[in-house]
């Protein structure tokens, strides 16, 4: 059975590691939709092309061949995974998010690869625009003081230094830009099953989410 599943929430909530395991479990192919946004973030800032100069984003866009090969993101032939997910990438990622222009592709892109294969995506905008028939849809949530937490212990296990309080402000900020843009913003789909993770931890998490697959497969 060809299946679709969606999983929205906000930066840190942990909606790629649950991704990550539930797809691995149920033999779904795991798109980071945010992989792909940070991609276009790290190509359009290393040509010096500003959130403002459309057209050259749309024409950059059009420019990169992106797949993914199990969880890594290839950009042109390149592997990006880790290089998109430095600070300087998530401090600039919503402003280049919220072109439509660049969502309209991008979308187009992620509801392409939903067509050929089972899918569990996440992102922002997934269970509201992209999947909008998916078979199931999450919104995962945290508090911005355990979602910071949690950046924070894993940029330190990569030995990449950063400090709490710059990565608790900058997930505020992040929070703020994904709910209040005009396109595609941030938000809860009406039919979405809500999760806090907050005090739950990832095996928790997956649990929840595998009773409710498990109850489509049956
Ligand atoms: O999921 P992640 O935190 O890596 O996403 C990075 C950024 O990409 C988000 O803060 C948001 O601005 C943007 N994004 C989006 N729509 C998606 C996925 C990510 O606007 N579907």
């Amino acid at each position: 059975m060809k299946m679709s599943i969606a999983i929205d929430g906000p930066a840190g909530a942990g909606k790629s590691t649950i991704a990550k395991i539930v797809g691995e479990k149920y033999n779904l192919m795991y798109i980071n939709t945010g992989a792909m946004y940070r991609a276009v973030t790290l190509c359009a800032m290393n040509e010096g092309i500003n959130p403002d100069q459309v057209k050259e984003l749309c024409e950059l866009v059009d420019s990169l061949e992106m797949h993914f090969e199990k969880e890594n993101l290839i950009v042109n032939g390149v592997d990006v995974t880790s290089e998109i997910t430095m600070p300087l990438i998530s401090n600039n990622v919503s402003k280049y998010a919220a072109i439509p222009e660049i969502r309209a592709k991008l979308v187009e892109l992620q509801r392409s690869i939903s067509k050929k294969y089972s899918v569990i995506m996440d992102g922002r905008d997934i269970g509201t625009v992209v999947l909008i028939n998916a078979d199931l849809k999450f919104f995962l949530t945290a508090s911005a003081e355990e979602r910071a937490r949690r950046r924070y212990e894993e940029l330190r296990t990569r030995e990449i230094e950063v400090d709490y309080e710059t990565i608790l402000n900058d997930i505020i900020k992040r929070d703020y830009m994904d709910t209040h843009r005009e396109a595609d913003p941030l938000t809860k789909a009406a039919d979405a099953i809500e999760i806090n993770s907050s005090n739950v931890d990832i095996n928790g998490v997956v649990d929840i989410i595998s009773t409710y697959i498990d109850g489509i497969l049956n």
